[in-house]
């Protein structure tokens, strides 16, 4: 009998450190951040910053979970390159060929966070963000003050990562156009399957 109680506490304290240091990935998807550093200079203080980031995630995630039932986890936050030394705004795919050479293949989406508008001929400039048309991982989004807004851009385009593409009536979060949707409507299922819990 002594056996079995050694090894039900073996398991039990290493579902414990697992659950401790990991998040458990069947219901987190964890988000990486490279950031212009023109962003962290509008904030006078590295906490204010990090909860800035830390607001504009959480707001993704509440209803990334409520509509697709997994929550995104804020994992590294990187300072990246200038704007002005490295990329040309006008171009997104630009700046993607440059995140592309960034990533390190860590979390499962990374955001680049621009501070510079930049010409987007999906959106016709609507929405401030663009996705990796080759890829599923990597976005790139537009600074805004108002987390609410910059959390419905990366909705969409996480949206596109997951395999959505543009809703035309109703308003939904992948419309082209900002409106007040909080909901995928009919691209829910495509983005289940290829972003939501496995089974
Ligand atoms: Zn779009």
């Amino acid at each position: 009998m002594r056996i079995p109680v050694v090894l039900i506490t073996t398991l039990l304290v290493a579902s414990l450190a697992t659950a401790h240091e990991k998040p458990d990935k069947n219901t987190t998807l964890i988000v990486n951040l490279i950031v212009d550093p023109e962003i962290r200079e509008k904030f006078d203080r590295e906490s204010e910053f990090v909860s800035y980031l830390n607001e504009l995630l959480s707001r993704a995630s509440l209803i990334f979970n409520a509509e697709i039932g997994r929550h995104f986890e804020l994992g590294s936050i990187k300072i990246g390159t200038r704007a002005k030394d490295r990329y040309k705004t006008e171009e997104p795919e630009f700046f993607m060929s440059w995140l592309r050479r960034q990533d390190d293949g860590r979390g499962r989406f990374v955001i680049f966070f621009t501070n510079t508008a930049f010409f987007d001929r999906d959106h016709a400039r609507l929405l401030g963000g663009y996705s990796d048309p080759n890829g599923n991982r990597l976005l790139l989004v537009e600074y805004a003050f108002e987390t609410q807004r910059v959390a419905m851009v990366i909705l969409h385009h996480i949206g596109h990562l997951c395999g959505a593409g543009h809703s035309e009536d109703p308003p939904s979060i992948m419309s082209r156009t900002r409106n007040n949707s909080i909901s995928f409507k009919e691209h829910k299922e495509v983005i289940q399957k290829n972003c939501g819990k496995k089974n």
